[in-house]
């Protein structure tokens, strides 16, 4: 699984670094992932903060 920010629409709310600290990190004011490819143990996670996104800004790819 890959996850990417759509730095476009991110308004930093910093919701998805509260969620996966480990997958997101918030760099010159907006959300960037840490990761290109998801570690199994944090898919969950990666889909509780792309459904949690206010602006739809994480995608994910199966
Ligand atoms: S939850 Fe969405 S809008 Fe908020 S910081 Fe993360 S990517 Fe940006």
């Amino acid at each position: 699984m890959k996850v990417k920010v759509d730095r476009d629409l991110c308004t930093g709310c910093e919701l998805c670094v509260d969620t996966c600290p480990d997958l997101f990190e918030i760099v010159d004011d907006l959300a960037k992932e840490k990761v290109d490819e998801v570690p199994e143990d944090l898919e969950d996670c990666a889909k509780e903060a792309a459904e949690g996104c206010p602006v739809e800004a994480i995608s994910i790819e199966e």
